[in-house]
């Protein structure tokens, strides 16, 4: 964590929040290793480092796979603690707080909404109290970040933003070291990529991951054996047993997968996660916003309206018509789904679509840096 006077080269208190969105966006000063940014690391290595330990010793494990287990959760700690506190502060810098803030409550309520369908779902005991309460305090951090944001007044706004700075540091520092435990936890990362892709996960990713703890928390803590981890080490958790929006279907956020039965198609999800980071979700996100109203109106017409909503906004989604591609199981314009776009018009607004979202986050990225 580091100062607001230092982000902003010079005395920050009396600014306007204007002057503070455009003159303290010295993002190389956040490498700076402050005390606090020591000790966040620090504690993130330790504390997924012990409770590898103690799974792999509770597991009667080798004391090679403890050791190695160990040395794991240091690096995958440390990593994510590092990287998810300076996401959290990169966040809180570039997007309005207004904005910034309206995002965090719509994560919220996601968190919440997943809580509810893994009560309902869930075959696990009295684990789903912890599971409602990790799932409340998740949204409750991402809420906290919201009002903090809120509250930053437009003038002499310095105090307040440090403090909505600081708070969106340490929560985005909370889940990138909650995604790292899981991973470290359930070998979910194959050793010679896990270096790598935790800090993806946890800075690019950071708002994928978002979405992959709530994912993580609705399997782990609401479903009989913890939802059934299989221990893998690929690029992602699956889990055998856990939560789904739709029965039957896979689910996967982030990357938190649930369930096998398209398990490649799912897994390309993971990469999209990693390699497009929030261009991922939020496209994703946008295109089905866009396409509801026209599925209703072209349902109507040619199948049913909640055919003509799946259609067009989950199977002509280009994330979805990529995934489908490299799973061998796309299903286009078929005579009984006369709504699926053909390959070769999915292909194309699959790769504007993409392009223009892409193109979105580098002029974004233009102008306030
Ligand atoms: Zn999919």
């Amino acid at each position: 964590m580091v100062d607001l006077d230092v982000l902003c080269g010079g005395p920050a208190a009396a600014l306007t929040l204007a002057q503070i969105h455009r003159r303290c966006t010295n993002l190389g000063a956040l490498w700076t290793p402050t005390d606090a940014n020591v000790a966040l690391t620090v504690l993130a290595a330790v504390l997924v480092a012990v409770c590898v330990v103690i799974r792999r010793v509770r597991n009667e494990e080798g004391v090679g796979w403890v050791l190695l287990g160990a040395l794991e959760g240091l690096v995958y700690g440390a990593l994510a603690g590092w990287f998810g506190a300076l996401a959290g502060q990169i966040l809180a810098l570039l997007l309005h707080p207004a904005f910034y803030g309206v995002m965090m409550l719509v994560f919220a309520l996601l968190a919440v909404l997943i809580m509810v369908g893994a009560l309902v779902q869930g075959s696990g005991g009295g684990i789903k109290a912890v599971g409602v309460l990790s799932h409340l305090a998740l949204a409750g951090g991402l809420v906290i970040v919201a009002a903090l944001g809120f509250a930053v007044p437009q003038r002499r706004a310095g105090n307040s933003f440090e403090t909505y700075l600081l708070a969106s540091g340490v929560v985005f520092w909370l889940t990138a070291v909650a995604g790292a435990l899981v991973v470290a936890l359930y070998r979910g990362y194959h050793g010679a990529v896990g270096w790598l892709l935790v800090p993806i996960n946890a800075s690019w990713g950071a708002l994928g991951n978002l979405l992959g703890l709530m994912n993580h928390l609705a399997c782990l803590f609401y479903f009989k054996d913890w939802g059934q981890p299989a221990e893998h080490r690929r690029w992602y958790v699956r889990y055998d047993g856990g939560f789904h929006l739709k029965q039957g279907f896979d689910f996967t956020e982030g990357d938190a997968m649930s369930g096998n039965a398209v398990e490649t198609h799912e897994a390309t999800h993971v990469l999209q996660h990693f390699i497009a980071g929030p261009i991922y979700p939020l496209s994703h996100a946008a295109w089905m916003a866009l396409w509801v109203v026209p599925g209703v109106i072209l349902g109507a017409i040619c199948r049913t309206v909640g055919k003509g909503i799946v259609d067009m906004t989950y199977y002509n989604n280009p994330w979805e018509v990529m995934a489908y591609a490299v799973a061998g199981t796309r299903n286009d314009g078929a005579a009984k789904q006369p709504l699926i776009f053909n390959e070769v018009l999915a292909w194309i607004l699959a790769i504007l679509w993409i392009a223009v979202a892409t193109a979105g986050l580098v002029g974004f990225l233009a102008a306030r840096l």
